[in-house]
């Protein structure tokens, strides 16, 4: 019993970029997505945008039948060691859980509806990666243990990046993806090379960072933001980005 309340406490701890942070990485997918990618995600995803697809992966989570899937969300590392270096999660982690739904996807033997699920789980994963907390320590759940303050109230570091930031600014998804910075073709190109465990392993580089932006118990407030929100304005732009080129490769 005190197991099973343990873990249901972890998998309400464990959240991930809210709905808006990950609705902003599906909607500026879309507007990077080849006319031929568009339209078999159309016919596949019903027509849904990947905005209101992309929070499907952590909607599932309560449900028991999906726990299967709890550890592709994230990925923990040791601050000075790289994906490879470090230990595996024999239960999966991101990288091999965005590998496993790209080749279900390709498989032409799968069906339409094993198709759509992982697509949406694929549209949820990649935008997980690019949060940095997701790719945080395995010692404190990635950042779920590292206690802080926000504006005065208790929480800790990874809802600071998950959503607290996000929400204190109070824009919608769609004001967020309009108002991404403008980048250049090649900046866009440039962004969208390298592997999953390429990225994983950018994003952790944020995530040491991350770990040395505040002390435990520290009062976050304005300055923070000052500091970060632009981060993660770009983290959910990159993301953004980087998965139109995965579903462009796909289709
Ligand atoms: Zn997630």
């Amino acid at each position: 019993m005190i197991v099973l309340l343990v873990m249901s406490y972890q998998v309400k701890a464990e959240k991930t970029w809210g709905p808006t942070g990950h609705r902003v990485v599906g909607t500026i997918a879309e507007t990077h997505l080849k006319p031929k990618t568009k339209r078999k995600l159309k016919k596949l995803l019903k027509k849904k945008s990947l905005a209101f697809l992309s929070t499907y992966g952590d909607e599932i989570k309560s449900d028991k039948r999906y726990n299967k899937f709890y550890t592709w969300h994230y990925v923990n590392m040791p601050l000075d060691e790289d994906y490879d270096a470090s230990k595996s999660n024999p239960k999966g982690d991101l990288v091999t859980g965005i590998e496993y739904c790209k080749k279900i996807i390709k498989d032409k033997n799968s069906s339409d509806d094993d198709k759509a699920f992982y697509l949406k789980m694929l549209i949820h994963l990649i935008g997980d990666l690019h949060q940095p907390m997701h790719v945080g320590l395995a010692e404190d759940r990635g950042g779920n243990d590292f206690k802080v303050q926000w504006h005065y109230q208790d929480t800790n570091m990874h809802a600071v990046w998950d959503y607290k930031m996000l929400d204190r600014y109070d824009m919608s998804y769609q004001e967020l993806a309009a108002n991404a910075d403008v980048l250049t073709k090649d900046e866009i190109k440039k962004l969208q090379e390298g592997t999953t465990i390429d990225w994983v392993n950018e994003v952790h580089q944020l995530s040491r960072e991350v770990y040395k932006s505040a002390e435990q118990g520290e009062n976050l407030r304005y300055k923070y933001s000052y500091k970060y929100l632009n981060v993660v304005r770009y983290q959910l732009q990159k993301g953004g980005i980087r998965l139109a080129k995965v579903l462009n490769d796909l289709f």
